[in-house]
Formats: C-alpha cells, structure tokens, sequence
C-alpha cells in the first residue's frame, strides 16, 4: 500500500473488533489467560506493550518507516533512552550529532556518564573528521534528520556508509522530517526514532514515541521497554491512531505553506536571514533535495537587529507564542529563551543561533492569514 492507504489501514486487526471501524480502546490493564500465540508473550498487559492497541499501532507505525517491525512508547525520550539502554552497555562509546534536540542533550551530559557510556560530538558538516573519533568500543552513530533551530540536514548516505563501514548502529531521530518527507531504514539506517507527540499525532495533544527497526532489533529493545516501564496508556494509542490517519494530508500543507511563509520572510527588509531547506540558497537545500520527499513545516528566521524577538512575537495574533512543533497549529518560540537557554548568548552565537531567531513550527491554518499574521507583527 502507498503511504496515504497505510496510515489508515495498515496492521489494523480482522476481523473488526464487533465491527467496528475506529479501534476500540482497550483500557483493561489485564487480560484473561488464553493460549499464547507462538510469537507473543503469554501474559496480556498494559505494561508489556502488548494490548490490541498498543499491537496495532505497531504494526502501523513499522509500515510507516518500512521497518520490520516497531514499538509505541510513552514519549520521544522514552524511545531515545530505551534504544540507548538497549542497544549499549557500561564500557561502550557513541558518538553523537552536535546540536542534539535538547531533551537528548541533557540524557547524555547527565545520564549517559554515570551508567559508564562514554560519548563524542560528531560534526556532521565534516565527514572527513569522523573516523578519528572511532574507538575499539565505539558502538552506535546518533543523528538528526533535521536539526533544531537552524534547519541544518546531514549528509545521510555518508553517516549509514560510515556506520556499516566501522560496524556500528546508525540511529536517527527522524521527528523533524516525519516519514512522509524522509524514511530512514530504506537508506540503510538501523534504527529510527520518533517523537510521536510532533507530526505523528499532530494534534498538540499528546506525549508518545516510536522505535522502528528490523525484528532483531526490536526483539532486543522490547524486553527492556517492557523492564523500564515506558508504556504508553491505551487511551493515548487510540488518539496517536486517530492522529496518524491525516498524516500525509497534513505534512503536504505544512510542506506547501512553509515553502510560502520561507520566501515571503525572506523578501522582507526587517527579516535578516531564513533558515528553511527548501530554499536554494539554504546550506542545506542541496542534502535535502537529494534525501527528502518535501522540506518540512519547520523553519526560522533571525529579524534585524532593531527589532527585539520578544516584541516581535507579542505581537501575533493567529501563530501562539509556545515550545513544542509539528501540530496543526502554528508555534512559535524564540530559541533563546526556550531550547537554547541554557547556554550564554555568546556560546548561541558561535551556533549561529542569535538573540532574534524566531523557529516557527507551520500548522495547517490558510497561508495567507498566517502571512498575514507574521507581516502585521514585523510591523
Ligand atoms: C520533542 C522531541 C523529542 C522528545 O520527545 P517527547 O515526546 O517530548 O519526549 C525528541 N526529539 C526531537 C527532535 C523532538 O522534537
């Protein structure tokens, strides 16, 4: 089935639970004894990821990615720090993509060390410098499809080469670019992750996430998932189940408006730079091109210096001024008060993230009135 058909129909259970043609929300945490199916544990239970709906999803969401196989989690972190707990151990080494998604970033300043997994920072513009960052225990390669807030993508081919090269895991955050725009593990990656609280559900009304992998590889993430306790409630798989059904139709406008929203920025006198990979003369566009299906709904923008972020954004009416991404209503946030405030405005800086960069996460509301909108606030 093509894209558009799976979202909707793929790995859904027959025959029909009483007909019905929504699923079902299963909220029984257990379930009676029957004999076990060969492949599936015996016990049916809401923690062992094993309900109807926690089942369907997965089998959903692995035809999404064409993977072999997949699993729903409770959020985008739990699918990070259960591939990071399931595929390494104390002793092993990783290396990581610079300028991680924060919720990333801190789970490997501050917990990766103390469970005895050491780690670099990869520079992805410079592939030429990996190797050397290569140790006789260096175990897995972790990227981004497409980073935060600057919209940089990395050459994707050359990290999966790589990674089969020195025989390491490549896994991929691939929340930014969403299935409809990228899949992964037919290039050649091994694992893929999402935050299924972005475009996946869609809605801004949920918290959930998702692994998908070859069966192997799942076979080994499940048991930990199911002794880490990283469940996601029934309740929350029917409403991911019923976000996913308008995927492709929702991407498709995001990918069209901020193709729109990115030009008309960038005519603007009191908008300094545009960072969308959709536009030609964006660092990325060429990587993008090449690997992506359509460029994203998320871009930013830095003003020019006369005109404050914060001023800037007070002053929308229709875009809400809030952290998070992928919903169907427009966000904005001002990275340095939000993902990157943490940092100096200095070490900012030298990111190329300045004090004015605005990250817009394009929802699916008419264009003009979001143009509209952003035209009125740059005043
Ligand atoms: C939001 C996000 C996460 C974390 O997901 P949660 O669902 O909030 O746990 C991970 N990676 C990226 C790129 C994200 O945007």
């Amino acid at each position: 089935m093509k894209l558009k058909t799976e979202v909707l129909h793929s790995g859904s259970h027959f025959p029909r639970y009483a007909g019905a043609v929504a699923s079902p929300i299963f909220q029984s945490a257990t379930f009676a004894q029957q004999t076990p199916e060969s492949d599936e544990h015996p016990i049916r239970y809401i923690r062992l990821n094993n309900t109807p709906n926690h089942l369907l999803l997965n089998r959903r969401l692995a035809a999404l990615e064409e993977g072999e196989a997949a699993l729903v989690m409770s959020s985008g972190m739990a699918a990070i720090s259960t591939t990071f707990l399931g595929l390494l151990k104390s002793g092993d080494h990783l290396l990581l993509q610079k300028h991680l998604y924060g919720g990333t970033y801190a789970l490997a300043v501050n917990d990766l060390p103390r469970m005895g997994i050491a780690f670099d920072w990869v520079d992805l513009d410079r592939p030429e410098s990996w190797q050397n960052l290569v140790k006789p225990n260096t175990r897995a390669f972790y990227t981004e499809s497409i980073s935060n807030p600057l919209m940089a993508v990395p050459d994707l081919a050359a990290v999966v080469d790589f990674c089969q090269k020195n025989r390491l895991y490549s896994i991929i955050d691939n929340t930014f670019a969403s299935p409809v725009n990228f899949k992964p593990l037919p290039l050649g990656f091994d694992v893929v992750i999402h935050s299924a609280t972005k475009y996946l559900n869609g809605h801004s009304d949920l918290v959930a996430g998702v692994v998908a992998a070859s069966q192997p590889l799942i076979e080994k993430l499940l048991p930990v998932l199911n002794r880490f306790g990283g469940a996601l409630d029934p309740h929350t798989c029917f409403l991911l189940e019923r976000g996913i059904k308008t995927l492709v139709l929702r991407v498709a406008q995001q990918n069209e408006s901020a193709q729109k929203i990115a030009g008309y920025l960038q005519e603007q006198p009191s908008v300094a730079t545009v960072n969308y990979p959709g536009l030609p003369d964006h660092p990325a566009h060429g990587l993008a091109r090449r690997f992506f299906k359509g460029y994203g709904g998320m871009l930013s923008f830095a003003l020019r210096g006369d005109m404050p972020a914060r001023e800037f954004v007070q002053r929308l009416k229709v875009i809400t001024d809030a952290p998070s991404l992928g919903g169907v209503e427009s966000l904005v946030s001002i990275p340095a008060e939000t993902s990157h405030a943490n940092m100096s405005a200095r070490e900012r800086a030298a990111m190329g993230i300045s004090e004015n960069l605005i990250r817009l996460s394009v929802g699916i509301e008419d264009v003009e009135d979001l143009i509209e909108d952003l035209g009125r606030a740059l005043g």
